[in-house]
């Protein structure tokens, strides 16, 4: 892997150490940590029970960055402007059609500005890295850029320029439906087959590096087949993220026993693909079998509650997956929220609503709800976006938050209960410092080129709201 290029020329030089006084590693809580890591952003010591020297950049606490395994970054340029119902029962379906027509006209430029302007709200509230789902390839007019990757390369672009981690999933998009119907008019921006991803896949490669990760991302059992997944998976190089949209609805679901005679998850873990690199998103609409499939197979289950909320999805089942051993993830996918406390907070009180129980997302282990929540969804998000990042250990990324230790709700706080009273206590935005690869980006709240990325933002989104 190439060191990163000169991604990070205009961020101002930071020390490479940060001593914490309370710091989340692996083992649990840890008191007096002093974290360093090396000109690339890796960790190189991660060492408690030590002493602050004079002059070293101090902090009360500290918690790993969250993956946000789920990201289509344009869909926050119509975030808020689908909530309007409509004649017929507003469903998903329409939501998409709004969602399709929005998509037809969004250049290069607006989906940089657009990324920019997400990548750091997703950084301010504590997301250190994406896992970007992007299958607006073509332009407008369902041609190919004279660079193909040129959409895709902007994306990356904007995620450089915010310091958020990125792993680039080009999109397989061939078919509106199961049994191979061919894609609508409104759908020829998406178009690709299988060559055309692996060409994407490889005109990407160079973009590789400690920030960069490149997977790819068959769009679901509706736009690819079981065949075309196989050879595209036969090319792609071993451990890249392989991420799927897979049950998000029951009409999905029916339409696939229709047509093939099983069920989305049960028609993928069948075809013996399933593994630790996948990652499937809205894995809403599973049966017990399927449920007990997905755990074994060590893949993620991408949750994306506000988003699922949003477009009336359903519940994902959560405590049979637990007590079946699966892992969980969350992403932020339409981004009607940025927030990784927000998403915990709704998976979490889904489930209550859902079962009239409380204190649903624990185990014997770990009977701490919000403990429970922050780390399984660091280690799910990490392992999907295919990075070394989640945890606070030598050999990973330097990805830290800092929280706002001068906040009411956190003052005198016990570490156990930090966690519990971050997500559940309120809406202040309690991350105060962010480091990616251990360059700070977020200071006292702000991004470092806060001002400049949100003027490119309403220029494009001026743009959008006039046609
Ligand atoms: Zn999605």
């Amino acid at each position: 892997m190439s060191q990163h290029h000169q991604l990070y020329q205009h961020f101002p030089q930071n020390p490479q150490s940060l001593f914490a006084q309370h710091a989340l590693l692996p083992q649990g809580w840890m008191k007096n940590v002093r974290l360093q890591w090396d000109q690339a952003g890796n960790l190189t010591a991660v060492t408690p029970d030590t002493i602050a020297v004079s002059g070293e950049t101090q902090a009360t606490w500290v918690v790993p960055g969250m993956s946000n395994l789920h990201s289509h970054a344009f869909q926050r340029a119509m975030a808020g402007m689908t909530e309007i119902a409509g004649d017929s029962k507003d469903s998903f379906w329409t939501w998409r059609d709004l969602m399709y027509r929005y998509a037809l006209h969004i250049t290069p430029g607006q989906i940089q500005a657009i990324a920019a302007q997400l990548y750091a709200e997703c950084l301010r509230h504590g997301y250190t890295g994406v896992c970007e789902f992007h299958y607006l390839h073509r332009d407008p007019a369902g041609a190919f850029y004279a660079r193909p990757e040129e959409m895709a390369a902007r994306v990356i672009a904007a995620a450089h320029q915010t310091g958020i981690g990125i792993t680039m999933l080009p999109v397989l998009y061939s078919y509106a439906d199961f049994g191979a119907q061919p894609l609508r008019d409104d759908q020829r921006r998406f178009s690709t087959g299988v060559d055309d991803i692996l060409r994407l896949v490889n005109a990407l490669e160079s973009q590789r590096d400690w920030q960069t990760e490149i997977g790819v991302a068959p769009h679901s059992l509706r736009a690819a087949s079981i065949a075309q997944i196989q050879e595209v998976l036969r090319v792609l190089p071993d451990r890249r993220p392989v991420h799927i949209h897979i049950a998000e609805q029951v009409r999905e679901v029916d339409a696939c026993l229709a047509a093939t005679g099983k069920r989305p998850v049960e028609l993928l873990a069948d075809s013996g693909m399933l593994d630790q690199r996948w990652c499937l998103v809205h894995a809403t609409h599973m049966n017990k079998d399927e449920v007990r499939a997905v755990a074994a197979s060590g893949a993620v289950a991408g949750i994306c509650t506000t988003t699922e909320g949003n477009l009336g999805d359903g519940f994902f089942d959560l405590p049979d997956y637990i007590e079946a051993g699966g892992c969980i993830g969350i992403g932020s996918d339409s981004h009607v929220s940025q927030s990784p406390v927000e998403e915990l907070r709704w998976l979490e009180y889904g489930q209550r609503l859902r079962l009239q129980a409380r204190n649903v997302a624990s185990h014997q282990q770990q009977r701490r709800v919000g403990d429970f929540l922050w780390q399984a969804a660091l280690q799910g998000g990490a392992q999907a976006s295919g990075r070394k990042v989640g945890q606070l250990s030598s050999g990973y990324r330097a990805d830290m938050l800092v929280l706002d230790a001068t906040h009411p709700n956190l003052t005198g706080l016990h570490c156990d209960e930090l966690l519990n009273t971050w997500i559940f206590s309120g809406n202040d935005n309690l991350v105060r410092h962010v480091y990616v690869g251990g360059r700070q980006v977020i200071v006292d709240g702000r991004h470092i080129q806060q001002a400049s990325i949100q003027s490119a933002y309403a220029d494009c989104m001026r743009e959008l709201r006039s046609l």
